[in-house]
């Protein structure tokens, strides 16, 4: 079997899911990222692209309870919050020396915050950061503003687009199979709602992320069935640039009132790290027509996040600061922010080349190639967390 899917990999056939499924069976880690680097080195060479950005999230407060979420707060609880629109804007300056290409922002589904509200706010955001491409939404909360604002989806990304927005976020998919979505997802937007409003966005000209939250409930069989609809997605609009693999997280954050409200963390472990290279590698073996495979540091550590180089991904997530998703949930001693000059030491000591790019994957300015082996072996190393 391992000898037909290489021959399948280096003859560039694309993987069915019957391939997927084994890749998953196969503990021979090695063997796995030897391949995925393969095809990661045939799309993007030795390059590893990063974006300096901030994420922002303008209110927590939601009328959903994901089972895995610990940021969701209900109105007038203990940490909920909302932002003024001055005070994102104020926030989302705080970074303007660092040469900020990117905004990203997402949010909880507010119950009764307007719709007004968010065009209003990536008005006034673009108004003041000019240069700085605005990363904003989930499909999920797109659906959401359908239902507050009785507008269509369409109506809706040509208001936030004529305010401003680059592209949409990849976030609310999860895992798309009912049958693990059923247990962890708690408001209305599913694959067929998720897939639509891709799609529309691709239409519309947008180049959007797509992401899958792992390591909790569902099985192998469930990311590659979750891989292939988003591959199927791709082969009929093009427009995803980019596939992030999240890891799930565990709830060990002290919350104000001591409440823990990830509810699904009693039966679920979490990925380990071996598990994690593996799902980078399967995703790009099995990704054959989306360029780049992303690894969000936040959810891995840095270390993990320089192997998952060797494992498929090129694109590293970001300078990022105050990540409150998963900083409300994770214990590990991340940083909250990676300056630009982080993100390059970290690529170069990975042995690969840096690259900054913009939201739509257009360079903005390719470094020097990473230090010869025995250049990098001649300092002592460093420890990343
Ligand atoms: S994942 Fe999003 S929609 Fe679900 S509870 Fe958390 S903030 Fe709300």
């Amino acid at each position: 079997m391992k000898r037909e899917l290489e021959a399948k990999v280096y003859a560039g056939e694309r993987l069915s899911r019957e391939d997927g499924v084994a890749l998953y069976e196969c503990d021979d880690l090695a063997w796995l990222g030897r391949l995925a680097h393969h095809k990661r080195t045939e799309l993007n060479g030795d390059r590893v692209m990063f974006n300096v950005n901030r994420h922002l999230n303008l209110t927590n407060v939601c009328s959903a309870s994901c089972a895995y979420c610990s940021f969701q707060r209900k109105p007038g609880e203990k940490d909920a919050y909302t932002m003024r629109i001055d005070e994102a804007v104020r926030k989302a300056k705080e970074m303007e020396d660092e040469q900020l290409t990117e905004l990203h922002i997402v949010n909880g589904l507010h119950p009764t915050l307007p719709w007004r509200y968010y065009p209003k706010v990536l008005r006034e955001l673009k108004a003041a950061l000019p240069n700085v491409k605005l990363k904003c939404f989930t499909a999920t909360e797109v659906q959401w503003f359908e239902k507050i604002s009785g507008l269509s989806a369409s109506e809706i990304l040509d208001e936030l687009m004529d305010a401003g927005l680059e592209s949409l976020t990849g976030g609310g998919a999860e895992i798309f199979d009912w049958e693990v979505r059923q247990h962890i997802v708690d408001h209305a937007c599913h694959w067929e709602d998720w897939s639509r409003i891709h799609r529309l966005a691709h239409e519309k000209g947008m180049r959007t992320p797509a992401t899958m939250l792992y390591g909790h409930i569902e099985e192998p069989r469930h990311r590659v069935d979750h891989v292939m609809r988003l591959r199927e997605l791709q082969d009929e609009t093009g427009g995803f640039a980019v596939f992030i693999p999240l890891r799930y997280q565990h709830d060990f954050h002290d919350s104000a009132d001591g409440k823990v409200r990830n509810r699904i963390q009693e039966r679920t472990t979490m990925a380990a790290p071996a598990e994690s290279l593996k799902t980078f590698a399967v995703s790009r073996l099995m990704f054959d027509n989306v360029p780049h495979v992303k690894c969000f540091w936040v959810m891995h550590g840095l270390s993990v996040a320089q192997l998952s180089l060797n494992f498929g991904a090129d694109d590293l997530d970001g300078s990022v600061v105050e990540y409150k998703i998963t900083h409300d949930a994770d214990s590990y001693g991340t940083p909250h922010t990676m300056h630009r000059e982080d993100l390059l030491d970290m690529i170069w000591d990975a042995g690969f080349q840096p690259v900054e790019r913009d939201t739509r994957y257009q360079v903005v300015r390719e470094y020097e190639k990473a230090p010869s082996l025995a250049e990098r072996r001649s300092e002592p190393q460093k420890i990343w967390a």
